[in-house]
């Protein structure tokens, strides 16, 4: 049986190259075709649904769970390949591909004529602290919860000015710096509440502040997916919590490393980097 891959764009955001609306997914015959909607770009996601008879899906050669019905969830790291593949091995041991492409994003890039600042050698007690740190965070990751936030439209956790954009990158003297890995919200305080995106388990609720991150809190959205906020002043919840899209869970603030009072939200998708701007939109004017 010939089986294709059908791709259907949501949610557009102007600019950011989306694919092309292929066909209707009323179109799509349930025994033999992918279903994928969503941002098909560099920092983006899909979710898609497997063909009938499915008995293993791959991505990038990586086996993703479907959910009772069918439903997967992946996901395009900020340094993407143009080219993505879905494999879906099928019970009668044959096998359904499908390739789309992963559209480039151009990145606000900073080049700065001089080198990278010269800090000083982390200190052995700092790189003590910051490994217990990492391993927190692992650790949080590696929680694998049966929630559905993965399934819904994401919200703002709170609204503000946009002060840091996902992905933008300062080149030093031709040595590029770490991009920046999240949105920056601020609202020019302290102290503002703030909600869940979707809904899920929260999976670290950090009592003190980490030496980056400052007071971290990170939740599960289900399949991989999840949400980090960071430098926050307090948490409405702790670890284990199960929350709900529009939940107040946490306040704002300046903990870790951060020169002003804002929310840094990044999300990830196993290891791929995402941009949450493709997750809501535009903030609303
Ligand atoms: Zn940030």
């Amino acid at each position: 049986m010939q089986r294709r891959l059908f791709l259907a764009a949501g949610g557009a955001l102007a600019g950011f190259g989306l694919w092309r609306v292929r066909s209707h997914a009323a179109n799509l015959d349930p025994l033999a075709d992918f279903a994928l909607t969503g941002q098909l770009t560099q920092g983006g996601w899909a979710r898609g649904k497997a063909p009938l008879d499915t008995a293993r899906l791959l991505f990038g050669g990586r086996e993703v769970r479907l959910a009772p019905d069918r439903t997967f969830f992946i996901a395009f790291d900020r340094d993407a390949p143009p080219r993505a593949e879905l494999v879906a091995e099928m019970n009668d041991g044959g096998a359904s591909k499908g390739q789309f492409a992963i559209a480039p994003r151009s990145w606000q890039i900073e080049r700065i004529p001089i080198g990278p600042r010269p800090g000083s050698a982390p200190s052995e007690e700092f790189a003590r602290r910051r490994e217990a740190e990492l391993a927190q965070i692992k650790a949080a990751r590696l929680r694998d919860n049966a929630v559905d936030g993965w399934r819904q439209k994401f919200i703002y956790p709170v609204f503000g000015r946009i002060s840091g954009r996902f992905g933008s990158q300062r080149i030093y003297n031709g040595t590029p710096g770490a991009y920046h890995s999240g949105m920056d919200i601020a609202t020019g305080t302290s102290g503002t509440p703030f909600v869940a995106p979707a809904d899920g388990v929260v999976i670290l609720a950090a009592d003190s502040a980490f030496t980056l991150e400052g007071r971290l809190l990170m939740i599960d959205h289900g399949m991989g997916l999840n949400s980090a906020f960071l430098h926050c002043s307090s948490h409405a919840v702790k670890t284990g919590d199960r929350v709900h899209q529009g939940q107040f869970i946490g306040r704002i603030g300046a903990t870790g490393r951060a020169t002003g009072p804002h929310l840094h939200w990044s999300i990830k998708w196993r290891e791929a980097r995402l941009d949450p701007l493709l997750f809501v939109g535009n903030m609303p004017g």
